[in-house]
């Protein structure tokens, strides 16, 4: 498995993007960030992107992925999701009037997006992953992933405040490689953190307890540019014993 990070950050500005993730060239994990860090024919090679959630940072760019590529394509671009995800963004975005619907756009024998509802809490297939979800704590419906290829795992929290089931599904993720997870705020907006389900980094490290798996490397996204240094600096003082804060561009492979 290969991660290339496109975006890791909770907001935009010159030099922080979006959440992001391209694995093995052709898969995306979130779509905040694609078509400022992709040449066109690298964008033409996405077939699947899995959603966590339809708040704006992990979607805006799927506008743009679609519009630049729908006449390179032999196939749909396979845009998978729990339910109430797709239902938002197809009726906040995809709606004709935000962005034209790319569902109904037919390229002749296919369409050129296909919305691919996931269950629930329940595993799925894609490409040589298996791939495990449960619901995180975030005020719209948000998914945390882990994505197993018998070798090894890999976690994704998206994004998440306080909150059991992501954390045991985590620790349980079977030979677990990688553990990607968010931080979006300083300790001193705790409270801000606390009403929009995201985590400082004191709450970071409450959380960490229930994942029990200090033995894996932590890499921290979702960071808001504007508190950067702050968070920075109270993530550090953390003394992880393997832990990376992302800056976006960053490459992985298990
Ligand atoms: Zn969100
Ligand atoms: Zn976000």
């Amino acid at each position: 498995m290969q991660i290339k990070v496109l975006g890791s950050h909770g907001s935009r500005m010159p030099g922080f993007n979006t959440s992001s993730m391209l694995i093995d060239g052709h898969m995306l994990l979130d779509a905040g960030t694609i078509t400022s860090r992709l040449p066109i024919e690298e964008q033409a090679k996405i077939d699947i992107v899995i959603l966590t959630h339809a708040h704006l940072d992990h979607i805006v760019d799927l506008s743009f992925l679609i519009d630049n590529v729908f006449t390179l394509r032999s196939s749909p671009l396979r845009v998978m999701a729990p339910e109430p995800v797709l239902t938002s963004v197809r009726d906040h975005l995809f709606n004709n009037e935000i962005w034209p619907d790319f569902s109904k756009l037919s390229m002749g024998s296919f369409p050129a997006m296909e919305f691919v509802p996931l269950k629930v809490d329940a595993p799925f297939q894609v490409g040589p992953y298996t791939v495990h979800m449960r619901q995180t704590n975030h005020p719209v419906f948000t998914v945390g992933y882990c994505f197993d290829q018998g070798d090894g795992s890999v976690f994704f929290s998206g994004d998440t405040g306080t909150t059991d089931a992501l954390w045991t599904m985590g620790h349980h993720c079977p030979k677990l490689k990688l553990a990607f997870v968010e931080t979006s705020f300083p300790n001193r907006l705790r409270k801000i953190a606390e009403a929009s389900g995201h985590l400082t980094p004191e709450m970071l490290a409450e959380e960490l307890k229930k994942f029990g798996r200090d033995d894996v490397p932590l890499k921290v996204f979702h960071m808001k540019p504007q508190f950067l240094d702050e968070i920075v600096t109270e993530l550090e003082a953390l003394h992880h014993p393997c832990m990376q804060i992302l800056a976006g561009g960053e490459v992985f492979t298990i």
